[in-house]
């Protein structure tokens, strides 16, 4: 079959597969494989063995019992067996009929007639009909494209020149890695005598070579972006401490020692003639809003604009109102941009953004819609940036373009873009900073500001839940804020709506002696901001929330959370949400009300979370639960995820992968070239050409 001459109906079912070239066929390794290399003897066979039998149909009749059923019977020397087939066709009919020889390859079971198979493979043979010298490989596939069109498709790919060695010679001596093309071949089909556990397992060689081969492909093309990056313009932002020391002045405490170490690492980027992208990982409470307003300053310092984007109105509200106090004594007054603003507001706002008066901005992803365009942009800070899409992301880099040609002689090219510092509380094990991330450059604020008592974790099921609630009173009685947390309704926006509504009417009668607020994710903005504000200034005691105040919020005196239904919450939003509290000097305490019985999932969970309050820690624990995708918010972020390796299991190849990616481009840029052609999209030996 050429390749040419695959069918439209063919060649878009392969494209579900991600297989769009045929150099993708040689990539699409099996699942698994059937041994049909030899024969087992019927009478040896055991119930929950895949294995291929030889025998004469003795039997053959459709049977009603319970439904329309093809029942043959398969005799050896040995024994026999029954194979079964639901649904079938009269020319299988035909096949199987009584005297015939047939193979058939299946799970065996034990059924009503004893021993068999259902649905089982087969073929018509005769005694010289000669055994797969391989084992039979099993793809993953999509519905209408069979095994057979499958392997027929990768067999003759591995005919073709795709199979060329990308790698030096010597670093394949060095890391003892095997060839390609035989790694290839030899996963596309095995010879019986290789262990068939060490190819499902994926410990086999031949798995080390591919999964080597894609982390470094990985590994390249993030090296790749960053040098583009790194070729491109932005302006130097060099620190003149004008306004940063008034402001660290002026700061009702001292800056970490972390802080100080990361404001130097961001503060020598901005002064790169280059974009900046780095990401600024602290856990929640230590203190990243700052370390980004004096960012922020050094940009305007140089006459630049900066922005500030965060992804909640809640959050980016907060940030308004806190800066807009640490900043006025500068002189500096920021702009509010949010959707919610009227649309006169909004204009207004847009125009002073765009005439260059105003130097800060502030707002939701409103920001970086097409309608507002920034005088003289600098820097872009995506508070939480996990939160957002790439797209969103990606609307930063456009907004520094073309933006200030005729005000600053200096800038000479149309290609200029604003250094862009991302913050996050979801901290990144390692190994995914290594892979996912390793084309951003990480700072990491690894230490709390003094004072902070860690919070106290308690785990109560439900059956406990008048005790918590008369806890609540006491600590509402005696001056403290809290919070608690209705139960997340994955389903619909509507019930998570009814279900904050009714958390709140009922708390409001069980506690008549305090004020309680309500916040949820539907609320207007006003009215959101107006609950917000009455809790900061404690005219609120407690405040019943959706996960809305899961990012950023930060009311110091709130020292007490309980969290409803905590069972159906992940890690990270756990985390997150107990980092509301424990903000202040007084001890905090987060209480997870749990529903019995538990998930052994949701019981792994909430082990974690009540043993650690270390973000990086419980990020790795999170990791192996769920799987890169989850952490990284795959379904949005568009990263290509790994096919093969495994980040955690193969850390040990991740390092060696990334050690030999800088080595390549260094020293091999042509093998750099080939190899990425291999595992990226932009190859050109598209199927259908
Ligand atoms: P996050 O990293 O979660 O965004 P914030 O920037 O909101 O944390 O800071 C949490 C709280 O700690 C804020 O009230 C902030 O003003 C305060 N804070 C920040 N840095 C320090 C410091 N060096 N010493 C004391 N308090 C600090
Ligand atoms: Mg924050």
């Amino acid at each position: 079959m050429q390749p040419s001459r695959i069918s439209p109906a063919t060649l878009s079912k392969l494209a579900k597969l991600g297989i769009h070239h045929r150099a993708d066929l040689l990539l699409h390794l099996p699942l698994r494989y059937e041994d049909e290399t030899h024969l087992a003897p019927i009478a040896s066979v055991q119930s929950g063995e895949t294995l291929q039998v030889q025998g004469i149909i003795t039997h053959s009749e459709i049977a009603f019992r319970p439904r329309r059923t093809l029942l043959c019977r398969l005799q050896d020397s040995s024994g026999e067996l029954y194979l079964r087939f639901l649904n079938f066709y009269p020319s299988q009919q035909k096949q199987l009929a009584v005297g015939r020889q047939i193979r058939a390859v299946g799970e065996a079971r034990t059924g009503y007639y004893g021993l068999e198979m259902v649905h089982p493979k087969c073929r018509g043979v005769d005694d010289g009909t000669p055994l797969q010298q391989s084992l039979t490989p099993v793809y993953p596939t999509t519905a209408g494209l069979a095994q057979p069109v499958l392997r027929k498709l990768i067999a003759n790919a591995l005919e073709t020149q795709l199979l060329s060695e990308t790698l030096p010679d010597a670093l394949l001596d060095k890391l003892n890695l095997t060839g390609f093309a035989d790694s290839i071949r030899l996963l596309h089909s095995p010879t019986p005598e290789i262990s068939a556990r060490a190819l499902e397992q994926r410990s086999h060689p031949a798995w080390r070579r591919i999964k080597f081969d894609e982390l470094l492909a990985q590994q390249l093309s993030m090296r790749v972006h960053h040098r583009e990056r790194s070729r491109r313009n932005a302006p130097a932002l060099v620190p003149h401490g004008k306004l940063t020391a008034r402001l660290i002045k002026n700061l009702p405490f001292a800056l970490t020692g972390a802080q100080q170490r990361t404001l130097a690492e961001v503060s020598r980027d901005l002064a790169q003639p280059h974009p900046m992208q780095r990401l600024l990982l602290g856990d929640v409470g230590s203190g990243k809003t700052v370390v980004a307003v004096l960012a922020a300053l050094q940009a305007i310092e140089n006459g630049y604009q900066a922005a500030l984007m965060a992804p909640t109105e809640i959050l980016a509200e907060q940030h308004y109102l806190k800066l807009r106090d640490w900043l006025e004594p500068l002189g500096i007054e920021p702009v509010w941009l949010s959707g919610s603003l009227k649309k006169k507001d909004k204009q207004l706002a847009a125009e002073r953004i765009a005439s260059g008066e105003t130097l800060l901005a502030i707002g939701t992803h409103a920001l970086f819609q097409q309608q507002v365009s920034f005088h003289k942009l600098g820097l872009a800070i995506v508070d939480e940036q996990h939160k957002f899409g790439v797209q969103q992301r990606l609307a930063l880099h456009k907004k520094g373009k073309g933006a200030s040609a005729e005000t600053d002689a200096s800038i000479t090219s149309s290609q200029r873009q604003p250094h862009q510092l991302m913050m996050s509380a979801t901290p990144i094990p390692r190994t995914l900073a290594m892979s996912y991330y390793a084309d951003l450059d990480v700072s990491v604020i690894d230490e709390l500001p003094p004072g902070r008592t860690p919070v106290i974790t308690k785990l109560v099921s439900d059956e406990r839940r008048d005790e918590v609630i008369d806890r609540v009173r006491a600590a509402c009685i005696a001056g403290q804020q809290a919070y608690w947390v209705c139960p997340l309704i994955d389903e619909s926006e509507t019930l998570q709506l009814q279900t904050a509504l009714e958390t709140y009417q009922l708390l409001g009668e069980t506690f008549p002696e305090l004020r309680v607020g309500l916040v949820h994710g539907k609320l207007d903005n006003a009215e959101k901001a107006r609950v917000m504000t009455a809790f900061k200034a404690g005219e609120l005691q407690l405040l019943v929330a959706t996960t809305v105040i899961e990012v950023g919020v930060d009311v110091p005196n709130a020292s007490l959370m309980v969290i409803d239904h905590a069972e159906r919450m992940g890690l990270a939003q756990l985390h997150q949400l107990r980092g509301r509290v424990g903000r202040g000097a007084a001890q905090s305490l987060c209480i997870l009300l749990y529903q019995q019985p538990l998930a052994e999932l949701a019981r792994a969970r909430l082990k974690i979370i009540f043993e650690s309050t270390d973000g990086f820690a419980i990020a790795q624990q999170d990791l192996q639960l769920r799987g890169p995708g989850e952490l990284l918010g795959a379904r949005q972020s568009g990263v290509a995820m790994l096919r093969f390796a495994d980040i955690s299991a193969d850390e040990e190849l991740l390092d060696r992968a990334r050690q030999a990616a800088d080595q390549l481009l260094r020293d091999h840029p042509e093998s750099a070239r080939a190899h990425l052609q291999r595992w990226m999209a932009n190859r050109h030996d598209y199927l259908h050409v």
